[in-house]
Order: C-alpha cells, then sequence, then structure tokens
C-alpha cells in the first residue's frame, strides 16, 4: 500500500488493511512516520517515505497556498522523487498487488513499471466538467485564479515527471485521481456525481471508517464536556485547511447564546480563539478522536470532507456543510438533496459567514427532526456495499494464486 499521508487518506484505508491482514495478506504500508502508530496496530508493516519528498505538511501547505491545482503540482513532484526509491524497494521483494491512494500517483506508477496489478483506493471523488459548470461565476474565480497561479509550476512538474518516468507509464487523463486496474471507492454510489463514468474495474463497497485512529492522548476535561446533558455541537474544518481563524471568532460570538455545548476544532495549522473570549458553554481544542466525539453529537458543522461527512451519516448526525473546496460542495450538495444536511456557500465565494446566519442554521438543525432523520435514512445506504469485506474480496482475486475469476 503506498498512501498520501494525511489522516483523510489514510484513515479510510485502515479498515481495508486490517482486514487483509486478517486474511493473511501481508501488507506492507508506506508513509510518513506521523502515521506509523496505526500501521503497526493493524498488524501491517510499516514503511517509511524518504524524508522530504512528501508529508501532510506538504499537502496541508499547498492546499493553503493555492488549493487543489498546486496540490497537484506537489504531487507530481513527489511522484518523481518516490518512484525511484519503490521500484528500489519493490524490485528486490516484488508484491502480488500494488495498492495506491487515488492521489498518490508514484504508487501506479510502480505497479505499472513493474508489471504488477494496480489498485486504487479512491478515497477522493472525482469532479468532472458538469460539476465545474454548476459553479457560479463567483466560485468559479477564485479556482479558475488558483489554477492560473499553479499552472506553470504544475505544468512544469509534469513534464519533468514525464521526462523522468516516461509518459508510457503515466496513467491516462486525468491523472489524478488515478484509477487503477480494480478502483475500490470506500463511498456509497450515490455520492459520485459522474457514477456513469464508471466501468466494471470500479466497485464502491461503502465507507471504510477507521474506529481507532487515536490521535489524540487521553483529555479528561474533554470526556467530562461530552457526557453534559445537553446537545452537542462539534465544529471542524478537516484537518488540511488553515487561516480558519476568522470564521472560528464568528462561532464564538454565534454559538455564546445556543443552549447547546459547542466544541470548536480548530486544527493543528489555525490559532485557537483567545481562551478569555470563550463563553462557557463553548470549548476549543486543535485536534478531537472525531469519531469519539461525533458519537455525541447533535449537529456536525464540518467542511465536508468525505471522510467527515461520512462518520457523521454513519453515526446519523445531521450537518451544518461549508465547503473550503468544489469537491466538498459536492459532497455537501448531495446530502443536502437528501435531506441530511444545510450547505453554507459562503467560504467558496470568498465570503465570511454571519453570526446571526451560522446561530440560525445550526439553531434550525437542532430543532427540526427531519435533518436528523434524513441523516438516518441514509445511514442505511452506507452499508449495501459490503465495506471492507468486499473489497478485500475484489484485492484477493487480483493476488497470484487466486482462482480466475468467473467475470
Ligand atoms: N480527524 C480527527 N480529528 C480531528 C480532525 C479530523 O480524527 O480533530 C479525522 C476525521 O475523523 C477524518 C479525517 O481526520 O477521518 C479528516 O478527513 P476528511 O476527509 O474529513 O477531511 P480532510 O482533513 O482530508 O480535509
Amino acid at each position: 500500500m503506498t498512501a498520501m499521508p494525511a489522516a483523510g487518506h489514510v484513515n479510510p484505508s485502515a479498515p481495508l488493511i486490517g482486514e487483509l491482514v486478517e486474511r493473511g495478506v501481508d501488507v506492507a504500508y508506506y508513509a510518513t512516520e506521523e502515521f506509523r502508530p496505526l500501521v503497526e496496530r493493524l498488524g501491517a508493516e510499516f514503511c517509511a517515505y524518504p524524508e522530504r519528498t512528501i508529508s501532510s505538511g506538504v499537502i496541508a501547505e499547498a492546499t493553503r497556498d493555492g488549493g487543489p491545482p498546486k496540490v497537484a503540482q506537489r504531487l507530481f513532484e513527489s511522484t518523481r522523487l518516490v518512484v525511484p526509491f519503490l521500484q528500489a524497494e519493490l524490485r528486490d521483494r516484488p508484491p502480488g498487488a500494488v495498492m495506491f491512494d487515488s492521489n498518490a500517483l508514484w504508487g501506479r506508477i510502480v505497479a505499472t513499471s513493474l508489471g504488477l496489478p494496480a489498485i486504487s483506493l479512491m478515497t477522493t471523488m472525482r469532479i468532472g466538467a458538469s460539476e465545474l459548470r454548476a459553479l457560479s461565476a463567483r466560485e468559479s474565480l477564485p479556482l479558475i485564479r488558483e489554477t492560473f497561479a499553479a499552472l506553470p509550476g504544475l505544468l512544469q512538474a509534469r513534464r519533468r515527471l514525464r521526462r523522468d518516468v516516461g509518459a508510457g507509464l503515466l496513467p491516462p487523463s486525468p491523472i489524478l485521481p488515478a484509477q487503477g486496474d480494480l478502483t475500490i471507492f470506500p463511498l456509497p454510489e450515490w455520492m459520485q456525481p459522474d457514477s456513469d463514468r464508471n466501468d466494471p474495474t470500479c466497485h464502491y463497497v461503502g465507507p471504510s471508517i477507521a474506529t481507532d485512529t487515536r490521535t489524540e492522548e487521553a483529555d479528561s476535561p474533554l470526556r467530562e464536556l461530552l457526557r453534559r446533558n445537553e446537545p452537542l455541537v462539534v465544529v471542524s474544518l478537516g484537518t488540511l485547511h488553515s487561516g480558519g481563524e476568522d470564521f472560528f471568532r464568528s462561532c464564538v460570538e454565534a454559538f455564546a447564546a445556543l443552549p447547546a455545548t459547542v466544541l470548536l476544532v480548530v486544527g493543528r495549522r489555525t490559532d485557537p480563539p483567545a481562551p478569555e473570549s470563550l463563553p462557557p458553554n463553548v470549548a476549543v481544542r486543535s485536534v478531537v478522536p472525531q469519531l469519539e466525539v461525533l458519537q455525541h453529537a447533535a449537529v456536525f458543522v464540518t467542511h465536508g470532507g468525505m471522510n467527515s461527512v461520512l462518520e457523521a451519516l454513519q453515526l446519523g448526525v445531521p450537518m451544518v456543510i461549508i465547503p473550503q473546496q468544489v469537491e466538498q460542495l459536492c459532497i455537501g450538495a448531495a446530502v443536502a438533496d437528501r435531506g441530511a444536511a444545510i450547505v453554507l456557500r459562503h467560504h467558496l465565494h470568498g465570503r465570511k459567514i454571519g453570526a446571526e446566519e451560522l446561530r440560525t442554521t445550526v439553531r434550525a438543525l437542532l430543532s427540526r427532526k427531519s435533518y436528523r432523520a434524513g441523516a438516518k435514512a441514509l445511514e442505511q445506504s452506507l452499508h449495501t456495499g459490503g465495506g471492507a469485506a468486499a473489497a478485500a474480496d475484489q484485492i484477493e482475486r487480483l493476488l497470484p494464486g487466486a482462482a480466475p475469476s468467473a467475470d
């Protein structure tokens, strides 16, 4: 397994890796030291990417500095560095197959170069032309600006990659997110807008939710807060976005008068609001064990990251979705259309959300039962794909010694 070393990409791989290990498959898992504890708890062999090739810090910085186009540039640059390393590693001990995160292009290229089956774990939604066309002019503008700003670097990184690894090893366009000989989508099919582009190599197995990601030390005050006898509102913009200082300050103002406990999870890259500004019902953390916290939540205010949304749905928690990127808007729209969320598009327009609007929206979710009912109804739809076991069945068919497939 060659991971994209970021929580939103590593976490959904965990149940599948655990399932494969349990079935007796030897898994070597390439990631960064940050994820060693999780990988080792799963029973896989942890292998480190070389220093300074790729890290969650690099991905977060690119997300902040230039959005998805900049991230793509960084991924091309990392691919150029990681491919020779992986080729050398795997040539000496060729695996039965290479699984790769759909953004970890290096895994796909190495599989092709060594003639091994390539399995994509599609942890990112595919965005097509129709999703981009659905954006308002105001929403398209930042994306167009980001694309133009990143274009010279992006093209140069792609040219260098093509030169160093050879054009024949690059997957067909769109290169990112990359599909494989088999592509596992750890999400329900209704969430992928262009699922008509699927072919028989695509399998929607439904969410693959890690129950043991243990990111934090024991936090007793947090546990006490979770036990409070009033509704809990959890607010997070995920692990990669930074610069949410203004937003979290608005949250403090918006939620001071709310009859609820509010937990602001600001992330490691955003400065928390000043402690003296916090009313008694509002607490702040940089990171929390999100799945545990969501078990107590009445409402989740989220950026709409794929994992966060699926985790909330699995627990029947309705959401206010505040997308920071187009992909998150698509995810938000799919959930809102099914009655489990309200989407606020302000950040895509580069606008602030006023405290009053934020409070009114959260109040609506707290008071109207239909949103929770909508989330619970979707929860039912998450398990029909068979989850990690169905994914492992597909993977085992590709491994050496497997019986030939009937289809
Ligand atoms: N997460 C967590 N604690 C936090 C913030 C996030 O455990 O304080 C986990 C969350 O449960 C999810 C992942 O990190 O599994 C974030 O992935 P997502 O796709 O939602 O967003 P991203 O961070 O990739 O934008």
